[in-house]
């Protein structure tokens, strides 16, 4: 494993990820003029995704991506393949009283396309069927929880509250809400066999190609990069968060967040068990801006987010900000307490894509244009399966119901919360108020914190 550089406090920072390897045999990049059928811009897991079921259908597609295919965030994520909606359920509740069902089909029918897609291509990435949970580390995020819970089961979710001692977690974590679908994979190989699998398709792939501009003409789409150009039929911008810098996409669509991940040294399987976690799932907070942990197939603790960025200027390649990775590390030694000799060895991050509805989106920018993201830093599952959804459409198929639940009619957004910085740092000052509130309730009587049971735990079931 490389990694491209030492940061601070012993920790090495990449600009890739801590997953995988770049790939050794790179696509040609993109020369002269090619036509096709279709054009797929981004080669993540949308736009693989799309890519390969129209080449499974017979089409004639091109995919271009402008590194290679698992640059983005596909290769970077915490690998946690999720029915998990992004947001809190009461907020979606409201916002979207009459679609909420429909999303969580979608949500849930996303792990179960993305369980199919792993096995029909035998891509072997690690897969642990532990489910998720979604956690609280304070008696009113606990409240939240089970509440939250109950919005989620009576609008179909395959969900349920747990207690956090009873099912495994972490002594830190009190309970939550435990979604059963799906669990944790290695994502750099989950993207390398996807990869794959297009390379295999008969698709055309060009990598090192990076999309400039799209342009309708007389002749078709023209799709331009640096050494050529392709006329397409049609084309599906899929290029995430970086969307926003084509003409072409709707303006608002997406907001980019640069979120980053930690990764300790292995830890002995016993001490790990000593923590509580004997569950090994996956695990996010019920914070405004998640936290989240698991344990990797190497026995190291994974944990991340906490404190996104806000993008300015271009959305390349970068290094976690060591104030991020800092932050980061504070939260994981209050959550493990036991683990406090334990090091943190690598970080890396990468670019999500938040939509002003929280929900995946997908639509015609013009006329054979179309456009869709399934991020909110949940598209692990969701990406791949929308992609294939819209590449049946594509293909002439009448659009599937999970399609015309995210389908928007006229491609206007409005502004998004997470595209303005003080909006961002506003919901961290608010988490680590809550976090300190939660401190406070659970002293014992006499004033000193319990090292073994941080919270007062009361059975959620009482
Ligand atoms: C640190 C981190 C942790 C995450 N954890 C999770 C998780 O545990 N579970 C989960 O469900 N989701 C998670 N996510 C989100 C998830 O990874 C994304 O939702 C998913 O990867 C989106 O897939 P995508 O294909 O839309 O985008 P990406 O994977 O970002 O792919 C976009 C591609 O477009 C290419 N591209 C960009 N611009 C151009 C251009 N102009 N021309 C050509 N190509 C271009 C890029 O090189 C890239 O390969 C996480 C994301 C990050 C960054």
């Amino acid at each position: 494993m490389t990694v491209d550089g030492m940061g601070t406090a012993g920790i090495r920072h990449s600009s890739f990820s801590g997953w995988i390897d770049r790939p050794s045999d790179p696509a040609p990049a993109l020369e002269g003029v090619v036509d096709t059928d279709v054009a797929v811009v981004g080669g993540g897991y949308l736009g693989m995704g799309t890519a390969l079921r129209l080449a499974e259908r017979g089409i004639d597609v091109a995919l271009l991506d402008a590194q290679f295919c698992g640059w983005g965030a596909a290769s970077r994520n915490a690998g946690y393949l999720t029915n998990t909606l992004a947001g809190d359920a009461r907020m979606l509740a409201a916002l979207h009283p009459r679609r909420l069902r429909r999303a969580i089909r979608f949500a849930d029918s996303s792990v179960e396309f993305s369980n199919g897609l792993i096995e029909r291509h035998g891509i072997e990435c690690d897969y642990e069927r532990t489910g998720n949970v979604i956690a609280a580390v304070t008696e009113g995020q606990l409240k939240r929880s089970r509440h939250n819970a109950g919005i989620l089961v009576d609008a179909g979710a395959d969900a349920e509250f747990v207690d956090g001692r009873e099912f495994g977690l972490p002594d830190a974590f009190l309970g939550g809400i435990f979604e059963r679908a799906g669990g944790l994979i290695n994502p750099g190989k989950y993207a390398r066999g996807l990869r794959d699998a297009v390379l295999m398709s008969g698709a055309k792939v060009f990598e090192n190609s990076p999309v400039g501009s799209i342009r309708p003409g007389r002749a078709g789409i023209v799709v331009t990069t640096p050494n050529g150009r392709i006329r397409a039929e049609r084309v599906v911008i899929a290029n995430n968060a970086h969307s926003r810098d084509l003409a072409i996409a709707p303006p608002r669509m997406t907001a980019p967040l640069w979120v980053s991940l930690v990764e300790t040294e292995p830890i002995a399987p016993e001490r790990l068990r000593a923590t509580g976690w004997t569950s090994r799932v996956g695990i996010s907070t019920h914070h405004l801006v998640l936290e989240s942990y698991r344990i990797t197939p190497r026995n190291t603790i994974l944990f991340g987010v906490r404190r996104p960025e806000v993008a300015r200027g271009a959305l390349g390649a970068r290094e976690v900000d060591p104030r991020v990775t800092a932050d980061l590390v504070r939260a994981f030694r209050q959550r493990f307490p036991t683990l406090s000799d334990v090091e943190p060895r690598r970080a890396w991050g990468g670019w999500i894509a938040m939509t002003p509805s929280w929900l995946p989106v997908v639509g015609e920018a013009t006329d054979n244009v179309s456009y869709a993201i399934a991020c909110n830093g949940h598209g692990l599952a969701q990406a791949p399966y929308l992609g294939a959804l819209l590449a049946d459409r594509l293909a002439g198929d009448a659009p599937h119901e999970d399609l015309e639940t995210l389908w928007r009619r006229r491609p206007w957004f409005s502004p998004s919360p997470a595209s303005s910085a003080l909006a961002v740092r506003a919901a961290w000052a608010v988490d680590r108020l809550s976090d300190r509130l939660g401190r406070r309730e659970s002293r014992s009587p006499d004033g000193s914190a319990d090292p073994r049971t941080p919270h007062p735990r009361r059975s959620p079931f009482a």
